[in-house]
């Protein structure tokens, strides 16, 4: 296990992980790539309890669906990354992504798993020619795909062993049993052009993203053979101590295995309806209604240099405020790391007041300068 630890830098395709954690605004970030994103209740309290005793005790759930956690030293980086690897299988090489239930969804078109496993294993000696970003997405087409995140390659399931192909903006063709092939194929172009190039450079932006809708992971989920209940971390985070809390009432519940989802999610295999309200009290989101699933938020003043107001203190804050269907960005400063897209309504720190940006990003000149104490009002009024 390559355990000496390179700091990622920022150019073009830098990503983040367990041996190269990334610096940010409150430290070293790792992005932990969990082995099928499957994980027990007792491996996600001890890495909560490494999250706390190695770095600032911040855990976050992606968009993608990893585990990342924040506050790391370099120092502590690698004694941390050790332990993280004594207790669970931490995923290198290309990033093949699945949807979480593929398996068990009996909503699904076919299960991904295979050829996504035989991908990860034909590509490993050409992994080191490909940027960290490059991401192929085997997607079963079931009931939580991942037709919303962005992919490299997309292979989408339209039959038993039917696959429709995307590459960057290029359309879809359909693959059968060459599907592998043609796969490693594109792979192999991409490397050709450089260990930064991505999908993009041959075929234009994916914009297959968003194309078709995938259901919200939170709230009850029916499986082939048994159940699983979706919760999500509220702007995608939690300290250590509430994730514990959830771990252990998981395992009171007999709960087996987790699994991280995209869109910030966990999923409870066989959960209980008990588990449901634990994870509730606790703070958790349980229901696909609740407003904070419109917020993104990062950490702001509370742990980032950089932050210039609370932001995720305030988007708890705001939320019964925010109206019906609009999605909100609170932001510590312009740089706008927790939601790089625009949204609805923006309020982004600076010199201690809120910037307002209607339908842009953290960044875009704000229409208005409002104080906290205006901030409820102005969102409640409807603006955007
Ligand atoms: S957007 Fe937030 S996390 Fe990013 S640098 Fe600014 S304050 Fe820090």
């Amino acid at each position: 296990m390559p355990l000496a630890l390179a700091i990622a830098t920022h150019r073009r395709g830098a990503c983040p992980s367990l041996d190269s954690p990334m610096q940010t605004g409150d430290g070293f970030l790792a992005r932990l790539r969990i082995a099928g994103g499957r994980i027990t209740p007792p491996q996600l309290a001890a890495i909560a309890r490494l999250a706390a005793q190695h770095g600032n005790g911040l855990i976050e759930i992606t968009n993608r669906g990893n585990l990342q956690v924040r506050g790391l030293t370099p120092a502590s980086s690698a004694p941390f990354a050790r332990a993280v690897q004594a207790l669970v299988t931490i995923e290198r090489g290309l990033v093949v992504e699945t949807p979480p239930l593929a398996g068990d969804d009996p909503t699904e078109i076919a299960d991904p798993r295979p050829l996504a496993a035989s991908i990860r294993a034909a590509s490993i000696l050409l992994a080191n020619r490909l940027g960290p970003k490059v991401t192929v997405v085997v997607d079963g087409n079931g009931r939580l795909n991942l037709s919303r995140l962005k992919a490299d390659i997309r292979l989408t399931a339209i039959g038993s062993d039917q696959w429709a192909c995307s590459v960057g903006a290029r359309s879809d063709r359909i693959l059968r049993t060459e599907a592998l092939m043609i796969t490693l194929r594109i792979l192999r172009q991409i490397a050709d052009l450089g260990p930064e190039a991505r999908a993009t450079d041959l075929a234009g932006p994916d914009t297959n993203a968003r194309r078709s809708k995938a259901t919200s992971p939170i709230g009850a989920l029916t499986l082939r053979t048994t159940t699983a209940t979706g919760i999500a971390l509220p702007f995608g985070s939690s300290d250590h101590a509430a994730l514990v809390a959830l771990a252990d009432a998981a395992t009171r519940h007999g709960v087996t295995e987790l699994r991280l989802a995209p869109h910030h999610a966990l999923l409870a295999i066989g959960a209980s309806a008990a588990f449901l309200a634990d994870a509730a009290a606790l703070g958790f989101i349980t229901s696909p209604d609740d407003p904070r699933t419109r917020i993104s938020a990062c950490i702001g003043s509370d742990g980032c240099a950089s932050g210039e107001i609370p932001a995720r203190a305030d988007a708890a804050r705001l939320a019964s405020y925010l109206p019906e269907n609009r999605t909100l960005h609170v932001s510590g400063c312009t740089k706008g790391c927790a939601h790089p897209r625009p949204a609805d309504i923006t309020l982004v720190g600076q010199a201690g007041l809120y910037g307002l940006v209607i339908g842009g990003r953290a960044g875009d000149t704000p229409q208005a300068l409002l104080r906290a104490d205006q901030l409820g009002a102005a969102l409640a009024g409807g603006q955007g």
